[in-house]
């Protein structure tokens, strides 16, 4: 293909121009950059924030946000299964149709598998020990 294609090249006059009339619009520069071009980012008076290059960045973080949030959601869905699993077991051996003895080891997999989501969510969620404890 071209030559000199490794970086990706930027029309500085260009966005110097788009800067401008954004700053015109009454946009306000923050000390923030983008991610892709290091540019410094806008806030516009909607209160969305863009790239004089690549336009609105708060896709970026709404995406990321929303990944996140799947995250969690398959997570806790996760732990929702396991943890049934796992009072199923209990279940079945209290009522004596199983051994503890046979079990006892897919227990432990079972709290094993809820001890390590936990800690996933802990670490993904900044604060989460103002919850309350059982
Ligand atoms: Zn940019």
């Amino acid at each position: 293909m071209g030559s000199n294609m490794d970086k990706p090249s930027i029309d500085r006059n260009k966005a110097l121009q788009r800067m401008a009339e954004l700053l015109r619009s009454g946009a306000v520069m923050l000390d923030q950059t983008c991610p892709i071009c290091g540019l410094p980012l806008f806030k516009l008076r909607s209160g969305e924030i863009i790239c004089p290059v690549h336009g609105s960045i708060r896709v970026v973080s709404t995406e990321s946000e929303a990944i996140s949030a799947t995250t969690e959601a398959v997570l806790d869905e996760l732990e929702k299964h396991v943890a049934y699993k796992v009072s199923e077991l209990i279940r079945e051996v209290s009522a004596g149709e199983l051994e503890l003895s046979d079990k006892y080891d897919d227990i432990l997999k079972l709290l094993d598998i809820i001890e390590k989501i936990r800690r996933i969510k802990g670490l993904s969620r900044p604060s989460s020990s103002a919850e309350g404890k059982k």
